[in-house]
């Protein structure tokens, strides 16, 4: 059977009713027969069946034991440190999602544990980072927003032989593209905000967990710190994901045609897209994944943020916004958007240039938005970027 036929009936048909949309069970609680004798449900906060629906689905999809919704992508991250204790180390790709790095040393640091944060993209370095202290190595590939891929399979090698826990945040991927399980990895994570529930209009996480007791654990922690998923967003993102595999690979082959366009723009510089052959990760990208995602970032010869800023203001189809993996093309600068929390020179560092700009491609007809890009540059061309950069700043 094909993935996509799969993937559309491991979503149930109600039991009860036939409803052949999962019903949303809007309940706090449930009738017993007799003290603690229930029909699988107590209480929605440790289990509801419109949950436990989307629960199910994404341990299939991402070949684990036990999955787990949580209320967004960030408490799904907190319960995995949850894990943690006072003294324990994570290893963590360097060019982190900034709300998982402001967990990290805003919250957890104070509780004494300690991140060490590394190009995890070279296998060498994250050999030579972790220590009998490490439990934790911590992935996301690939990365945001410069689109680096980490070789999962072998840096589970290097969590095994450490006897550490590899964690994979495989958001930008999604499980169509990559299943880290199958790669080794023992938790994915997943802002469902984006790509799983593909429509903008909900925030939501989603853990998986490839040992069954390692799934119970986080159990333990989903219903012992109550950040849950609510039912009727449960269902909304049973329903994106739905029509997950045929939104993935047009978004795929859309970003595909728009990066080989920005890489032949005299005005672009650099183009990030793992897709490209000139991606120095383009290999390991093609080993361990289907498909490319997406995304796609690049910056301008003119590597200002003026340059940058007046250019995303200049789009039609592409909504200058943050978040990404919805049907709307968007657009973003990180400097200044979802990156301007990191001081500029770690983030020039970590390969975030002042010019670099973010796209998610959505689902239009990627002929119009190369039309849409087109036009952005042709105006910045025919104005002076230093306008419309004062003009900005004045507001
Ligand atoms: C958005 C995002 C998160 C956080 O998810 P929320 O649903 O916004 O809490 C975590 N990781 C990555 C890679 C993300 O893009």
């Amino acid at each position: 059977m094909s993935s996509a036929t799969e993937l559309i009936h491991s979503i149930p048909v109600d039991p009860l009713t036939g409803a052949i949309s999962v019903p949303i069970y809007q309940t706090s609680t449930f009738v017993q027969d007799a003290p603690g004798v229930n029909k699988g449900y107590d209480y929605s906060r440790s289990n509801n069946p419109t949950r436990a629906v989307l629960e199910q689905l994404i341990a299939k999809l991402e070949k684990g034991s036990v999955g787990l919704a949580f209320s967004s992508g960030l408490a799904a991250i907190d319960v995995i440190i949850k894990l943690l204790k006072t003294g324990d180390e994570i290893v963590a790709v360097d060019d982190i999602y900034g709300g998982a790095f402001r967990l990290f040393n805003s919250v957890y640091e104070q509780f004494g544990i300690k991140v060490n944060y590394v190009d995890t993209s070279d296998i060498q370095k994250v050999f030579d980072a972790v220590t009998s202290k490490t439990k934790l190595i911590w992935l996301e590939s690939p990365t945001n927003p410069t689109l680096k891929i980490s070789d999962i399979a072998a840096i589970a090698k290097i969590a095994k032989a450490n006897n550490s826990l590899l964690c994979v945040d495989n958001t930008f991927a999604s499980p169509i593209l990559q299943q880290p399980l199958s790669l080794g990895a023992d938790i994915v994570v997943h802002s469902a905000t984006k790509y799983l529930g593909g429509h903008s209009d909900l925030i939501a996480g989603l853990v998986v967990a490839k040992d069954p007791e390692l799934g119970a654990k986080l159990k333990f922690y989903q219903n012992a710190c109550g950040a849950i998923l609510a039912p009727f967003d449960s269902w909304l993102t049973i329903r994106g994901i739905e029509t997950l595999h045929l939104r993935i690979k047009q978004h795929c082959a859309s970003a595909l045609e728009i990066a080989k366009y920005l890489e032949q723009h005299p005005a672009v510089n650099k183009v990030y897209y793992p897709g490209l052959t000139t991606h120095p990760n383009h290999e390991v990208a093609k080993k361990q994944s289907t498909g490319f995602g997406g995304i796609i970032s690049f910056t301008l010869h003119n590597d200002t943020e003026a340059a940058a800023i007046a250019l995303v203001q200049e789009t039609e189809l592409f909504k200058l916004a943050e978040s990404l993996g919805g049907i709307k093309s968007l657009i973003s600068h990180p400097a200044n958007m979802t990156h301007k929390s990191i001081p500029a020179a770690k983030r020039r560092a970590n390969g975030v240039a002042d010019s670099l700009i973010r796209l998610s491609i959505g689902l239009e007809e990627h002929e119009d938005l190369i039309a849409d890009l087109a036009l952005a540059f042709n105006r910045i061309e025919n104005s002076t970027i230093k306008e419309k950069a004062n003009a900005f700043t004045s507001v």
